[in-house]
């Protein structure tokens, strides 16, 4: 089934025809009542798509700098929804929505979901947070639109997902992968069988996730796991995501254009080529985003999928373009890393990654802060006890099949992390 046959299987050359036409209306409207774009785009005239490689980039420092409202194209008054996405360094970025926007945002929605097997009628089990965060309330709004059955469970009280679960017996279900991995471990370890919870389908997002951790959630549940894709700079989730086919993500490309770059210079790339993803909303009037830096290292093509839709799809992500590391020459991304850390409850979110390039095979090393309910079982911190080392190990295996990586991890004693009130600095590198 696909949601907007129309729009999801459009001809190519109609597609870019209307591109172009949506694109020239959301510059004009951004430099018209933005006066930030209106100083960097006025005056550029995009005679075709290709045009667009020439306009200036956007970043997130520009919406940290015009922080709260201006990047807004319309009056507060005009809004109707205000998200936020935490800040690593101080204020949130703030995005905002009128109601046209949150219409086209429930319309994305609808097409991811029904990609990944939804279908009228299912229950739909939400274990992403809601609140600021746009993954709650964007997958809720998009299954309501759907026809589905919406059970807001939202993220953390993992008894209570376990009870839910077990008792309304949902087709789907979407979280982060981390989280959605742990309700699935931790039920385990209370005697329950995930794969007897009748699951069909899940969409997961968020946060990088590997091919592994994919497995390890199919494994655990017996289900198909999708990916999604989406940021609130551009809408939230629901740009990209995947059909039953898997060979990519399907960018919904008649309201978020995209483009691949040279995270280093800003190039444009031609599709294959693996670089930073580069998006431009075509339909969007709250807060019109012109060429944004996502940040998100993947790749694009446009040959067409065996679903039938004609959009371009995005290749799973990598990871950040400003925090890859390359050790034994395979990349790996701290976010990935600390993924896999936050989903057990054993640990406290204070952790260190070590790159010790001193010998002539690098080596990463995790030094990670026991939570206090382990070590009240552990009768207190022993560097040799056996309980830690047992969890380091677990924790190792976990990060072995996310990364591909043989990681050493050592339970610290507590406070022994340093702690800092921007951005923490996660990374050692020792050469
Ligand atoms: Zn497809």
């Amino acid at each position: 089934m696909i949601w907007n046959p129309a729009a999801e299987t459009m001809h190519a050359a109609a597609r870019a025809t209307q591109q172009l036409e949506r694109l020239r209306h959301s510059v004009a409207w951004a430099v018209e009542r933005v006066p930030l774009h209106r100083e960097r785009l006025g005056g550029r005239r995009l005679a075709g798509l290709g045009d667009l490689a020439t306009l200036p980039f956007t970043r997130k420092s520009d919406l940290r700098e015009q922080y709260p409202f201006g990047l807004c194209a319309v009056p507060q008054s005009e809004l109707a929804r205000i998200h936020a996405s935490s800040g690593t360094k101080g204020k949130p970025t703030v995005v905002g929505y009128t109601a046209g926007d949150l219409d086209v945002w429930r319309e994305v929605m609808a097409r991811v979901l029904v990609a990944a097997g939804a279908r009228p009628g299912d229950m739909l089990h939400v274990a992403f947070g809601y609140g600021l965060f746009t993954g709650g309330l964007g997958f809720h709004d998009g299954a309501e639109r759907v026809g589905l059955t919406v059970v807001p469970v939202s993220s953390g009280n993992t008894a209570r997902h376990h009870l839910l679960l077990q008792d309304f017996r949902p087709a789907g279900l979407c979280g982060t992968p981390s989280f959605v991995l742990h309700i699935a471990e931790s039920l385990v370890e209370q005697g329950g069988d995930p794969r007897a919870l009748g699951i069909r389908y899940g969409l997961f997002g968020a946060e990088p996730w590997t091919e592994g951790l994919r497995a390890a959630i199919e494994r655990a549940f017996g289900c198909r796991a999708h990916d999604v894709y989406g940021l609130s700079e551009i809408i939230g989730p629901g740009v990209a995501g995947e059909c039953h086919v898997r060979a990519g993500l399907h960018v919904c490309d008649d309201h978020f254009l995209p483009e691949i770059v040279d995270p280093a210079t800003g190039a444009p790339l031609p599709p294959g080529h693996e670089g930073e993803l580069v998006l431009t909303t075509l339909t969007k009037r709250a807060m019109p985003m012109i060429r944004y830096r996502t940040g998100d290292i993947t790749a694009l093509t446009t040959e067409p999928c065996a679903c039938g839709r004609t959009s371009a799809r995005i290749a799973r992500l990598k990871g950040r373009a400003d925090d890859m590391l390359i050790v034994k020459g395979v990349n790996v991304y701290p976010s990935e890393v600390e993924a896999a850390l936050l989903a057990v409850e054993d640990l406290q979110p204070h952790y260190l990654l070590v790159v010790d390039r001193t010998t002539t095979l690098a080596r990463l090393h995790i030094q990670v802060e026991p939570a206090p309910a382990l070590l009240i079982r552990c009768g207190g911190y022993r560097a040799d006890h056996p309980g830690l080392a047992a969890v380091g190990r677990q924790v190792a295996e976990r990060l072995r099949a996310v990364t591909g990586l043989t990681i050493d991890v050592t339970l610290v004693a507590p406070h022994t992390i340093p702690r800092s009130e921007g951005k923490a600095v996660r990374v050692i590198e020792r050469a």
